[in-house]
């Protein structure tokens, strides 16, 4: 039996972990893929209170290595089911806690039109900096207005030899400190109020059609247009919103006594890695008291 469990290794999850394992706690920490959650992506973090500048990639694990100093045990592996006497099915084994922190992130939203699975790997990707180093002086698209979009946009004006940014409205999303930086790009193209109709080529993407018609070539495209929750697993536990977030009471706690969810999986008005770590925070020390009490 552990004290707790933490499902998804982003920063708010390891917030959590670092907060029960400092007040002593036998927290057991399950994830899916690797550690840092969507934060690894970020070629620079600025907005961070106290730290000028920093990669998401270091920023997650330093962490990650904080957390594993103090002995947390991590097991790689998919929850599949989570029980209300905080029982936790994975696809290897099942686990119980006293209390259990939800901190499962967000994953990237589809553009959800033909071809974009298929393509994946081949001419279509979510991550700019993983896969940025393929399209060294190519032609690439980037599709999204917030800053993630404007950021792979810059990363890759580096490498590549020309970047269109396609967004479906004017008006951006990300910061104008960033959008200042692309439109000064002379190899970055904003191409505005469009939309991508069709992905074209069959096994490696050779070009997009947008809506109005008109043709690019390009040799890859970057999809930067925002994250969304898979929450359906919890359903039994929790109350989701419209668009599938879960739904917290009292700051981090959900309808379940003894079950938090923590993070960009829960309804909230800013997600960012700031109110991450203080979700992570605050979920931890609202456990470990409940336990104590
Ligand atoms: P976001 O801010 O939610 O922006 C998503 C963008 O994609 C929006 O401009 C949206 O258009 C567009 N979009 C959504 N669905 C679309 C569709 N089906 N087709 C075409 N366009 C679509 O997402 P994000 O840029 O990933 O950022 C997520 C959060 O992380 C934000 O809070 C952001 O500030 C933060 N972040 C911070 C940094 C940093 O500080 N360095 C870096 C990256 C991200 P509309 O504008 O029309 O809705």
């Amino acid at each position: 039996m552990y004290d707790l469990i933490i499902i998804g290794a982003g920063p708010s999850g390891l917030t959590s972990a670092l907060y029960a394992l400092r007040a002593n706690k036998k927290v057991l920490i399950l994830e899916e893929n690797i550690y840092g959650g969507q934060i690894v992506n970020a070629a620079n973090i600025e907005n961070y209170p106290g730290i000028l500048s920093i990669s998401g990639y270091e920023f997650a694990t330093n962490l990650y290595e904080q957390v594993k100093s103090l002995k947390a045990e991590i097991k790689y592996e998919k929850v599949l089911k989570v029980e209300e006497d905080k029982h936790v099915i994975t696809n290897k084994n099942t686990y119980q806690a006293k209390a259990i922190i939800i901190a499962t992130g967000s994953k990237n939203r589809k553009l959800n039109i033909p071809k974009e699975e298929k393509l994946i790997g081949k001419g279509v990707s979510y991550c700019a900096t993983c896969d940025g180093n393929f399209y060294k002086d190519k032609i690439v698209a980037v599709v999204g207005g917030g800053n993630t979009a404007l950021e792979d946009c810059l990363y890759l004006s580096n490498l590549a030899s020309k970047v269109y940014l396609i967004h479906r409205r004017e008006t951006f999303k990300g910061d104008r400190k960033y959008l200042e930086e692309v439109k000064s790009k002379k190899n970055i193209e904003l191409v505005l109020n469009q939309t991508i109709i069709s992905l074209n080529g069959n096994n490696k993407l050779e070009s997009i059609t947008l809506n109005n018609n008109e043709v690019l070539a390009i040799d890859g495209l970057f999809i930067a247009i925002g994250q969304e929750p898979h929450n359906d697993i919890f359903s039994n536990i929790v109350d989701l919103d419209d668009n599938g977030y879960i739904k917290t009471y009292n700051d981090v706690e959900t309808k379940t006594k003894g079950i938090y969810a923590v993070g960009d999986t829960r309804v909230k008005s800013l997600r960012q890695l700031t109110t991450a770590i203080s979700d992570g925070s605050l979920a931890a020390t609202l456990a470990i008291k409940e336990m104590e009490n």
